[in-house]
């Protein structure tokens, strides 16, 4: 695999591969890689010849508050797994390089990123729209993979390449989750033992919400009371949000008729955690606990979004 760490090289490179007829995958993220980022990488790799996974922890997407300075990384452990998971190139460049002097443009979707995760974070997803749409221009991909674990960002990056006419597809993956539920997370490394326990109440409580939709509830406040009251009974847990809304367009439903999304984030300590199921009428549970991490612990139409 090769690692490429400049703008003009990238560009380079896959002008080259297009040149040749090949079809270009792009898998961006932020690095700290776990089985979730490579089932990304094993999707792109369906649906072309050539994978580019990109690592690039975006500061235009963190608050000023947030853990830019913290968020973990291991490059040389993210270089084996990516070569082994089949890339083709990781493209790894500087924020320098992203951003030189004189940078100041920025790409923003604005009704789709308002609720959920940009009512807390008013600024993160200018930051990813932005950041995406260079990695595009950079990257130049055919299909580009992203996970369902962030379903409003995939929902805002559907909805700029449709906007701007990027022309690229763009695919949704399922969450992958540990053997215990929890939804994997590069920020899960930041949890002590006490908070990743308690951490087990998001996937519980969507659970629940799942159960009394198999059940034949589809009164919003009721689905949603439901993983709350989950969430309430642990002490470590403090809720943001946890809202149901359409899985298209992202405003709050009063009554479940179409799929929605079922959407939560949840403080542990200094960390923020979030997951997500989407609902329909035919969701129903499943009681089985894999032991391998698996990307459908919770069988209430967990967040397929092709
Ligand atoms: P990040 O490195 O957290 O920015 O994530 C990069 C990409 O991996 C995004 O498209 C995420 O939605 C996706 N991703 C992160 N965690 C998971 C997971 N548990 N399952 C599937 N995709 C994930």
């Amino acid at each position: 695999m090769l690692t490429i760490t400049s703008v003009h090289e990238m560009q380079s490179w896959v002008d080259a591969q297009r040149a040749a007829g090949k079809r270009i995958g792009l898998v961006p993220t932020m690095g700290y890689l776990h089985a979730g980022h490579l089932s990304l990488v094993a999707q792109a790799g369906e649906r072309s010849d050539v994978v580019v996974a990109s690592i690039f922890v975006n500061p235009l997407q963190f608050g000023a508050n947030e853990d830019l300075s913290r968020y973990p990384r291991n490059i040389e452990g993210d270089t084996r797994l990516l070569d082994a998971a089949g890339a083709a190139v990781l493209f790894l460049p500087s924020v320098n390089e992203m951003y030189p002097e004189g940078y100041q443009t920025a790409v923003s979707v604005d009704l789709v990123t308002q609720g959920l995760c940009g009512a807390s974070r008013p600024t993160h997803f200018r930051g990813v729209t932005t950041v995406v749409a260079k990695l595009f221009n950079m990257t130049k991909p055919h299909v580009a993979v992203f996970g369902a674990k962030d379903f409003q960002q995939l929902v805002a990056i559907r909805r700029m390449v449709a906007d701007l006419n990027f022309g690229i597809e763009i695919v949704g993956a399922p969450i992958v989750r540990e053997a215990d539920g929890l939804a994997m997370s590069s920020r899960n490394a930041y949890l002590s033992p006490d908070e990743r326990r308690a951490a087990l109440c998001l996937s519980r409580a969507l659970a629940a919400s799942c159960h009394l939709v198999e059940q034949g509830e589809r009164d919003a406040l009721r689905i949603v009371g439901a993983a709350r009251r989950v969430i309430a009974e642990e002490p470590l847990a403090r809720i943001d949000y946890v809202s149901l809304v359409d899985a298209d367009n992202l405003q709050q439903v009063t009554e479940l008729q179409r799929p929605a999304l079922l959407a939560l984030a949840v403080g542990f300590g200094k960390t923020r955690l979030i997951d997500n199921c989407v609902l329909s009428q035919r969701s129903t549970v499943e009681s089985q606990q894999p032991s391998e991490p698996t990307e459908n612990t919770l069988d209430c139409k967990l967040s397929t979004v092709d």
